[in-house]
């Protein structure tokens, strides 16, 4: 089995201005691939799970959340880090759909896509919806705030 890390993207990996889509608004939190880099050589899936609410609500398309994904991976490239799939949710609040965060599917269906051991593996997310949807796929899940960075989890976890 694997053990993989979940990621919320937003505000976890890329500095969230609101509904980012846009390349130029691209921009890696502090330590973020640092972090990634770390559970990466311990040997952890690297998974982004993503509410794009954008999408259904207009703003943009899913070619914009490809265009946008393909340059966080080129810049993570270059910190030696692979993302190694994405889940995405497009749909609005409204919508009514499975896999909108605080729920836990998108991460279930990756645990069954890639053979996942849930005990061994983490959700990181800035949102308390991050939180509920990881611990609601049975992983040990924690928030990203200004005094805890992806980083200083990642040394605490891997410690
Ligand atoms: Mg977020
Ligand atoms: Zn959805």
């Amino acid at each position: 089995m694997n053990k993989a890390i979940f990621l919320d993207r937003d505000g976890t990996i890329n500095v969230d201005c609101g509904y980012v889509y846009r390349v130029e608004d691209l921009a890696l939190l502090p330590g973020a691939a640092e972090a990634m880099k770390m559970f990466q050589e311990r040997g952890f899936l690297l998974i982004v799970i993503t509410n794009q609410s954008g999408v259904g609500r207009g703003y943009f398309t899913m070619d914009d959340v490809a265009v946008f994904n393909h340059a966080l991976d080129e810049e993570l490239a270059r910190h030696g880090v692979k993302i190694d799939d994405y889940f995405i949710c497009p749909h609005g609040p409204e919508d009514g759909c499975e896999c909108r965060k605080p729920l836990p599917y998108l991460v279930q269906k990756a645990i069954e896509k890639y053979d996942i051991d849930a005990n061994e593996s983490y959700m990181f997310g800035d949102k308390k919806s991050d939180v509920e949807c990881g611990e609601s796929a049975g992983v040990k899940s924690y928030r990203i705030t200004a005094e805890n960075s992806l980083l200083d989890w990642a040394e605490r976890v891997l410690k």
